[in-house]
């Protein structure tokens, strides 16, 4: 039945008047939309295709004190409408050529609008997605089947709800680490012991090997260059989660343009650059102990202090592109990931606890079977 009386505007509805044709197709007008695994924009409606100019770009890195000094390009340049999650605190910055209901990250549809554009500081470089809708279908059509101990009718009844591509952002580090350490090295030595033993009543003197360790003071020192350290800055998808479908090729990064970004949504990062950077130097600082325990001599160690300090600190905003979807399975949503650069998918699906319970009862059938072989039987 149709409802006479028309309800106010909604936000899609506005994002859907509110258009804004940037990049107009050449045949029909239609705004080009960024085209999975290619450098070209198509047209969703006539098919047209136009590659995007990549002449005359660059990135950049950036020192990490120009983050107070200097002014940075803001927004991801090109028309978008930001939506900020109550729920979970993503903040998703919607292209006009796209229109968004609810949060892609948890589903929830309680939205508040932000009309105002996004004063985030622009990405420097991002991969462009590789795996296109067709294909994020097809890995978890095949995914789904290849899961181990579900139940039967998971592949045939579990249907697919969501699937949308989303740039999802991180903050990148590089920085040259020395370290000085000191630490006391241990040399294990042997000495002979006697001591009092009772055999069949009597004492006996007796003698035995026993470790000892010499502790030598010792110190050293090491450096190491550290490229991309990669910190996660979404609020939509829990860390563990993408680390999941960790790794992204860095290598694939290229400068950031405004073209790849059409028809595609993107977050806008949650983890502002400083504190970004104060995990990643714990990160580096932890791979720099490691590596001045491999240089103490000796056969152990111990009180060993390291002491890093930074420098030539450079920093970039990075969009890295992820497939977020969503599927049904008895009126219960379950959520999983595909890399849109290497197609890697993870996510959560349901247990058959009836086929668990049937192999573990297996194995440990095998394993008495087993047992009373080797023991030559009963
Ligand atoms: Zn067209
Ligand atoms: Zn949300």
């Amino acid at each position: 039945m149709m409802d006479s009386k028309k309800a106010p505007m909604t936000a899609s509805e506005r994002t859907e008047t509110d258009r804004v044709r940037e990049f107009a197709c050449r045949s029909c007008g239609a705004t080009l939309v960024y085209h999975a695994g290619t450098r070209d924009l198509k047209c969703e409606y006539c098919g047209t295709e136009q590659s995007i100019d990549t002449s005359a770009v660059s990135a950049e890195e950036h020192e990490l004190d120009e983050l107070q000094k200097k002014p940075h390009a803001v927004g991801f340049g090109l028309e978008t409408r930001s939506f900020k999650c109550d729920n979970c605190g993503a903040t998703t910055a919607c292209p006009a050529n796209i229109v968004s209901t609810k949060c892609v990250f948890c589903g929830s549809s309680y939205v508040l609008t932000g009309d105002h554009p996004p004063d985030i500081i622009r990405p420097e470089t991002l991969i462009p997605f590789q795996v296109d809708k067709d294909s994020a279908i097809g890995k978890f059509r095949s995914w789904i089947r290849g899961l181990w101990f579900r139940p039967n009718d998971l592949k045939r009844i579990s249907r697919l709800s969501d699937i949308t591509g989303v740039y999802t952002p991180f903050w990148t580090f590089d920085s040259n680490a020395s370290s000085n350490w000191t630490a006391d090295a241990g040399y294990y030595y042997y000495e002979t012991e006697t001591y009092t033993a009772h055999e069949n009543g009597r004492s006996v003197t007796k003698t035995r090997q026993v470790q000892r360790t010499r502790w030598v003071p010792s110190s050293g020192a090491h450096t190491a260059f550290y490229d991309d350290e990669l910190i996660c800055a979404s609020a939509g998808i829990y860390f563990e989660m993408m680390q999941r479908v960790y790794p992204f090729d860095l290598k694939a990064l290229t400068p950031y343009q405004p073209e790849l970004l059409s028809g595609w949504l993107a977050e806008e990062y949650n983890v502002e650059p400083l504190p970004a950077w104060e995990i990643a130097s714990k990160n580096i600082n932890n791979k720099e102990y490691r590596a001045c325990a491999i240089q103490v001599p000796g056969d152990t160690h111990r009180n060993l202090r390291v002491n890093t300090t930074h420098d030539s600190i450079t920093w970039k905003h990075v969009l890295l592109p992820v497939w977020l979807a969503a599927y049904q399975y008895r009126a219960k949503t379950y959520r999983f990931l595909v890399n849109g650069q290497t197609g890697l998918i993870q996510g959560d699906a349901p247990w058959s606890w009836w086929k668990i319970g049937f192999a573990v009862a297996a194995a440990l059938a095998l394993a008495t079977l087993g047992y009373y072989f080797f023991q030559g039987g009963p």
